[in-house]
Formats: C-alpha cells, sequence, structure tokens
C-alpha cells in the first residue's frame, strides 16, 4: 500500500511517500480502505513537522478518512460498510488516514451518513465537522437566526467556509473576518452577508468595544479572538475552536462580567459519539452540498507535502482532499 510516512531519526523528521505493507498500522480491530482524507490543518502542521502532533514515529499522518471496511472483529461493522472517522489521535499517536490502508478502534468509526458519499464527507472532514460543533453549540445556548448576526474568523479556511455556507443556510445573517479581500465573491457565495478584513481585529484590544455580534465561530484564537469577545453583545455566545493567530488569548474578564458574554470551547478529537453522529447528521441536512465543489479541491498523494506548506501559510482557499489512491 502508498502511505505518507513521517519518520524520526536523531530529532531530524522526514516526511515521504512510501510503498509499504500493513506492519507499519496500528493496532485495532478493523481494517478498512481508505478512499479519501482531508488535508485539514493539524495535518499540515504535522507534515511540516511542527511539534505538538505527532508524538510517536514513524506516524501516518492524516486525522480524518473515509472508506469502507475490509475486515472487522466488530460483528457491528462487516466488509463493505462505509465509515468516516475524525480525531482519537488518529494521524497523531496512532496510524491516520494518509494511506491506502487504515487499522483503527471500530469505536472510533462513524457510518457515512446517507446521501454523503465518501469524497464528501472529507471535502466536509474534521474542519467541517468542527463547524457543525460550533453552530451546535450556538443552537443549544440559545443564539438563533433572528438573535443577530454571526461572526465567523478565518473566514475562507476549512472550518470557516463549512460555518458560513451552515450558518447562512440555516438563516443566520454572517459577517465574515479574512485576511484575503480577493476571496470576497467566494465568501459571499457561501452565504457571507458582510466581509470585513481581519486587520479589524488585529488592533489593541479594548475591554469592551461596540456590541455587534450574537454569536461568533473563531478558528483564530489571540487578538482576533479577544476582539471578537469584545464586541459580542449582551449575552452573546462566542465558540473557540483554533489557533490560526496565535495559542495566547489577551482579553479582560469584562466581556464576562458586564455583558454576561459566553466562551465556548469546541474540540472535536474526544467529542463523544452521539455528539458526531449529531453532527453529521446534521450536515447531511444543513449543509448546501452543491457548495462543497466551490470550497474543496482534490489532490493525489504526492502533492500533500507541497499543499500541506501552502495551508500553514494561509494560501488554502476552503478544504483540500486526498484522493490516496492517486499518485
Ligand atoms: P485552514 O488553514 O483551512 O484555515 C485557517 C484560516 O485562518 C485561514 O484560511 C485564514 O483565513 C485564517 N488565518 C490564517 N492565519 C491567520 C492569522 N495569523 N490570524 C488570523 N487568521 C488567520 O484551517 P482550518 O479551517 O482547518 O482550521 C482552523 C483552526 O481550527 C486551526 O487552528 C485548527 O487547528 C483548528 N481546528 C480545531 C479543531 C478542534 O477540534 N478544536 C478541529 C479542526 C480545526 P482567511 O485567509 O480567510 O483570513
Amino acid at each position: 500500500m502508498k502511505a505518507i510516512v513521517i519518520e524520526k531519526n536523531d530529532d531530524q523528521q522526514t516526511t515521504t511517500l512510501q510503498d509499504t505493507n500493513d506492519e507499519l498500522l496500528s493496532a485495532g480491530d478493523t481494517l478498512i480502505d481508505v478512499e479519501f482524507s482531508g488535508l485539514n490543518y493539524k495535518d499540515a502542521l504535522a507534515i511540516c513537522h511542527k511539534p505538538g502532533v505527532i508524538r510517536k514515529w514513524p506516524m501516518i499522518p492524516g486525522i480524518d478518512f473515509a472508506g469502507t471496511v475490509k475486515s472487522s472483529d466488530n460483528s457491528a461493522f462487516k466488509p463493505g460498510d462505509k465509515v468516516l472517522l475524525n480525531g482519537f489521535g488518529v494521524g497523531e499517536v496512532h496510524t491516520g488516514g494518509l494511506a491506502q490502508q487504515a487499522r483503527v478502534k471500530s469505536d472510533w468509526l462513524v457510518p457515512l451518513p446517507d446521501g454523503i458519499s465518501a469524497q464528501q464527507a472529507m471535502a466536509i472532514g474534521t474542519a467541517g465537522y468542527t463547524a457543525m460543533l460550533c453552530v451546535l453549540a450556538l443552537e443549544e445556548q440559545g443564539v438563533m437566526p433572528t438573535s443577530g448576526d454571526i461572526l465567523v474568523t478565518g473566514a475562507a479556511g476549512g472550518v470557516g467556509s463549512v460555518a458560513i455556507a451552515l450558518l447562512a443556510k440555516l438563516g443566520y445573517s454572517v459577517t465574515a473576518v479574512s485576511g484575503r479581500q480577493e476571496l470576497q465573491d467566494y465568501l459571499h457565495e457561501l452565504g457571507a452577508k458582510t466581509i470585513l478584513p481581519r486587520s479589524d481585529f488585529e488592533g489593541k484590544v479594548k475591554p469592551l468595544d461596540k456590541a455587534r455580534f450574537a454569536g461568533v465561530v473563531d478558528v483564530a484564537g489571540s487578538t482576533v479572538l479577544a476582539n471578537a469577545i469584545a464586541q459580542t453583545e449582551y449575552g452573546g455566545v462566542v465558540t473557540a475552536c483554533g489557533l490560526a493567530a496565535g495559542m495566547d488569548l489577551p482579553t479582560s474578564v469584562a466581556p464576562f462580567i458586564l455583558r454576561g458574554v459566553k466562551l465556548i470551547g469546541i474540540d472535536s478529537v474526544m467529542a463523544p459519539m452521539s455528539k458526531r453522529i449529531e453532527a453529521w447528521q446534521r450536515l447531511a441536512q444543513d449543509l448546501d452540498l452543491s457548495l462543497l465543489k466551490e470550497m474543496t479541491h482534490i489532490i493525489g498523494m504526492s502533492d500533500v507535502e507541497e499543499t500541506a506548506q501552502q495551508l500553514l501559510a494561509g494560501q488554502v482557499r476552503g478544504r483540500t482532499v486526498v484522493d490516496v489512491n492517486r499518485d
């Protein structure tokens, strides 16, 4: 089988596309013929040897994949079943999706929802599933389309693109924040009503700024998130899922104690199975799948490394899907 393999020798890491065999695969009760894997921000960090993602070498990266069960010791899964997987340490401490086969625990598998193909599932990928988790959190906290505008940061990236498409289809008015003003047409096509430059959110953070958003989906963290919190309306809800701008959060307690703003953390990796199934069912129901084509590009295995570098440089629009059976 073909696999992208990251190896480490004397603190020096290498990423190569190899012809290898299933001995490299981590232990698990189910073997999957992988069809597509997503290229996520976290995968790009791993492939470009940034610290903090891979904790075991050699490693096959790829935090998500969709494919077909080849064999399983769990009677709930039979050969031919279509499945997908997000997270659970796959592509970090357990060999991942950037290979033609994956061996995983059946407890981690989500049946492919009706109406979504393996390719579409990875066009949505961990980024889209995380966007859905953010939308579910806004709903659970009572933010409705009538509540007011929703801010989406990192708008032209994977999480941002799917969040905009979902929120717009659900009837929310979406304000997109992007560092790439040349992508305005794309963001409007996804459903963004207003587009603001990222620089508006990179300045000095006031404890409280003009309140104008009922909800936020933030992928940036750092000053961008702090400014978004300062501009959230009384009782508004901020969902934080990413760190594209940085890990820090230079805010104060003012928005929380004076405006009752709620900050909700979103984790996709260890989310319970019931939440995953709910999120994927809602994606099948609420995402306009025709928009996926516009927001996705498909690459072969030999393009992975270069695309990962572009992704970290903020040059990739929307979602990248890897056809693991294409060179
Ligand atoms: P992408 O690389 O596809 O998108 C990130 C976007 O953030 C870019 O397209 C860009 O959008 C914006 N951006 C880039 N650099 C900066 C910067 N310095 N400051 C502010 N914005 C910036 O990544 P994903 O959408 O896949 O992931 C986004 C974040 O969410 C990542 O940090 C990722 O690790 C995290 N994540 C977390 C998950 C979880 O479980 N919590 C799951 C999935 C992702 P634009 O050009 O429009 O400004």
